[in-house]
């Protein structure tokens, strides 16, 4: 129990009974869950089977696991450290079948969730232009969290002709998932809870299985969770939740901080300890975090300290627009790396994510690893969606909303005309759309798409067969991206989008190829619900030396000896949306969302500004955020010159009436002027507009003006551009292809930053194809 304090050691020495550990950030909650499961196994002698430990994020559950496996030795790879979702589909997969599905069910993410509501108000013959279909699914979440069911909710909404409908919807919703045996994200635990409300034997193998339970960030557990959690806690109590208040972050996504806060009475028996000691951060900041927080009203009073010494003070800039912002942090970041700091050290955050393409693109020139966490998710992009629609489809027959996705894609020809009429066929006769495919001769009035639709099922089945002869999963990719000719499109298309998709696949390939390589007996099903299963956080890993950019609500119980915190605007930060609310809380909801973001913050915390932004499609002037005004100034580097922000910021509220035009050129900085923020006077109208933009905006609408700078936007690593291909043979040498075999180069041409290349294959067939994606080794 070595690098505890004594309240850390009588947490982690507490066995049996329910326990609440309520303290502040960076007090080592984490850690006393980590040792206290290292207690369990090594000291009591609990079978490591026995202990579950939640945790928010699979990049927390990640962490926490390296770090069990550090203290304890042989055994912790049996502790489940998981997330409530990946326990959940462990869950589901075992018993999904006692609640009427079948094991091998698909998880639905948002986009799927969207076209399901679609076509129920097509059905229904609901306008979805006066009722969304994002309406209903927010409304159908909140029940699912609150754990309502369609049944319920109609009872009690039945007065309210929205909500009756809503009502309605829910159930069709619940009825057409169960048909396709999916299950949406809030379904997870949702179906769990009711399983084991439902089936007391299984209950009870949970129970008995997980006698010693942990839970971390207990302030963001919604209320569906918090009764999962209770049903499997009862029997045994060994209940151990910890959690700060004053980082509850998620309640838009339900999250319930009187969990936590309501602990004590669920449990009255419950031992409660408080840490205040903090070790992560050094003084300064650590004052700047209390300072903040203690503006919200409503919370647990808790004093953090540190005995690590005031350390450096905070840094405060402000700059013209975000484009300067950016370059000023890329130029600390290149200062501090020149003076012995890693990339690795170094955090951006900000609060949305659109605000990482800028920064991204600044990293990008000046040639700086980094990696975006989050934001353009790349299993949200298209043609990603459109072959995992397809494996899926050769996973799962059942399920329409992938079928209908790729049934057309590429173009074979089968408008959505005959799909209609097959669905229509299909629900008469109670089948799936597939099963309906399957028998498409007895389908009446389709003439001359019968032989086309014939063909795409016979193009199905042969992937099946290939899953049946269990050959690799990556034959299987490569089978699909070849006979469906949706490889051979998108290289025909020859354009900068069209190449940037194949690399995208190519990258999906990479992810197959590594599945199968860590698992050997790997499925087909495993490997969707490993991709259903991440996001892009969870991909970080200290071995990559680069510096991460991911939104504040990404960084909760992750720290960093380096934090810029960026965007530190009213209306930024807070968000418009907080400062405008009704709800109170909201605004002190972006308030610990800050605390949050400060703390995260190790050894040095930046926090930067601009004095206009563009949002939405137009420039704007936002002060500065009132979080930095919360912050004593003597707690930064140059305390006179934040005071003065903040006056002349003060004074120059409303008294505000224009920024005159700079240039947003390639490289960012030229245009400039100096001090040409101030009002009408200045001119200096260098290629944005030669008039007051404000008075242009209008115009400014109707003809974009590029403000992009040259480079493309990097999202991490795998959509890296401008790289310099290196061929390594040339024409009539002898090259190896992954698929095809050798062959032999007969043509080589230069095109843009890319070769096409011509081989000759020896088992027959010339192909023409992108030297960066055929990836030839000369023989
Ligand atoms: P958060 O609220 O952000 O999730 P936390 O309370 O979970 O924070 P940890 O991440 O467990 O805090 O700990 C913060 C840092 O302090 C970690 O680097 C951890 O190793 C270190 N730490 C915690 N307790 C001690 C201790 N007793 N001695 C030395 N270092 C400690
Ligand atoms: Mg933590």
């Amino acid at each position: 129990m070595a690098g505890l304090n004594d309240m850390q050691d009588l947490a982690c020495r507490h066995v049996d009974g329910p326990l609440l550990i309520l303290a502040g950030a960076g007090s080592g909650k984490t850690r006393v869950i980590t040792h206290r499961v290292a207690y369990l196994m090594d000291e009591i002698g609990v079978n490591p089977y026995n202990i579950l430990a939640i945790t928010f994020t699979n990049k927390a559950a990640a962490e926490m696991r390296d770090r069990v496996n550090n203290i304890v030795g042989e055994g912790a790879e049996r502790v489940w450290v998981s997330t409530f979702h990946s326990l959940c589909v462990r869950i589901l997969r075992r018993f999904s079948d006692r609640l009427g599905y079948a094991t091998n069910f698909n998880i639905y993410d948002s986009d799927d969730q969207k076209s399901a509501v679609k076509n129920i108000l097509k059905e229904l013959k609901i306008d979805p232009k006066k009722y969304p279909e994002k309406m209903f699914l927010a409304e159908i979440s909140n029940a699912k969290e609150r754990y309502i069911s369609p049944d319920q909710y109609a009872k009690m909404n039945a007065t309210d002709f929205v909500k009756t409908q809503t009502a309605t919807v829910y159930s069709e919703y619940m009825k057409r998932l169960r048909k396709f045996n999916a299950f949406d994200f809030d379904d997870l635990i949702y179906k769990v809870v009711e399983l084991f409300e439902h089936n007391p034997d299984v209950l009870e193998l949970y129970q008995d299985r997980f006698r010693y339970i942990m839970v971390d960030e207990y302030q963001d557990t919604n209320h569906i969770q918090f009764l999962m959690v209770k049903q499997l806690a009862s029997k045994y109590r060994n209940l151990c939740v910890v959690g700060d208040d004053d980082q509850s972050i998620y309640k838009f996504r339900g999250a319930n901080i009187t969990n936590i806060l309501n602990f004590e009475k669920e449990y009255p028996d419950a031992k409660v300890v408080k840490l205040e000691q903090n070790y992560r951060s050094c003084g300064n900041i650590l004052a700047a975090a209390n300072a903040v927080i203690k503006h919200n009203e409503g919370r647990k009073d808790k004093a953090l300290w540190t005995d690590q010494g005031d350390g450096e003070k905070l840094v405060f800039n402000q700059s013209e627009d975000e484009y300067m912002e950016a370059d000023r942090v890329v130029n600390e970041i290149i200062r501090l790396t020149a003076n012995g700091a890693q990339y690795k050290d170094i955090a951006l955050l900000y609060r949305t994510n659109a605000q990482s393409r800028i920064l991204g693109e600044k990293l990008v020139m000046r040639g700086i690893p980094h990696r975006v966490y989050g934001g353009q998710n790349f299993y949200e992009r298209k043609e990603i969606k459109d072959i995992m629609a397809y494996l899926k489809v050769v996973n799962n027959s059942t399920d329409d909303t992938y079928l209908r996705r790729i049934i057309n894609v590429p173009k074979r020809g089968i408008g959505d005309a005959t799909v209609d009429k097959v669905a229509a066929f299909a629900a008469a006769n109670d089948m799936t759309l597939m099963e309906a495919m399957q028998i498409i001769e007895q389908v009446p009035g389709l003439q001359r798409s019968v032989a086309k639709i014939s063909s795409f099922v016979e193009l199905i089945d042969g992937f099946r067969g290939i899953i049946e002869e269990q050959e690799p999963l990556s034959t299987l990719f490569d089978r699909i991206l070849e006979d469906t000719g949706y490889e051979d499109e998108l290289i025909a298309e020859h354009t900068d989008e069209s190449m940037a998709r194949l690399e995208n696949i190519d990258e999906l390939r990479n992810r197959v190829v590594q599945f199968e390589t860590d698992y050997e007996e790997a499925t087909l099903a495993d490997f969707l619900e490993d991709i259903a299963l991440v996001s892009e956080t969870d991909k970080m890993s200290d071995d990559d030396n680069m510096v991460k950019l991911m939104t504040i609500h990404g960084s909760k119980g992750l720290e960093f000896p380096y934090v810029f915190l960026c965007g530190m605007e009213e209306r930024i930060f807070p968000s418009a949306m907080a400062i405008n609310s009704d709800d109170e809380d909201a605004l002190e909801e972006e308030r610990r969302l800050c605390y949050v973001g400060i703390t995260r913050a190790m050894k040095k915390l930046y926090l930067s500004c601009a004095r206009n932004r563009m949002l939405h499609g137009s420039r704007n002037c936002n002060d500065i955020s009132r979080f930095i005004k919360e912050i004593p100034p003597l707690l930064f580097q140059d305390s006179g010159d934040i005071t003065r922000h903040v006056k002349r910021m003060e004074e120059r509220q409303f008294a505000d009436t224009g920024y005159t035009g700079n240039r947003y050129g390639s490289s960012g900085q030229s245009g400039y002027g100096k001090g040409s923020y101030h009002g009408k006077s200045s001119q200096t109208g260098s290629g944005y507009s030669s008039s007051n933009p404000y008075s242009s905006y209008s115009k400014a609408k109707k003809e974009p003006i590029s403000i992009t700078p040259s480079t493309k936007p990097s999202f991490g690593k795998e959509f890296t551009v401008n790289r310099e291909l290196v061929l390594d043979y040339g024409e009539g040498d002898r090259v190896r292809h992954m698929k095809f075999g050798n062959g032999t180069v007969t043509q080589l041409v230069k095109g843009g930053r890319d070769y096409e290349v011509t081989v000759d294959f020896d088992r027959g067939g010339t192909r023409k194809m992108f030297a960066s994606f055929a990836k030839l080794k000369r023989l």
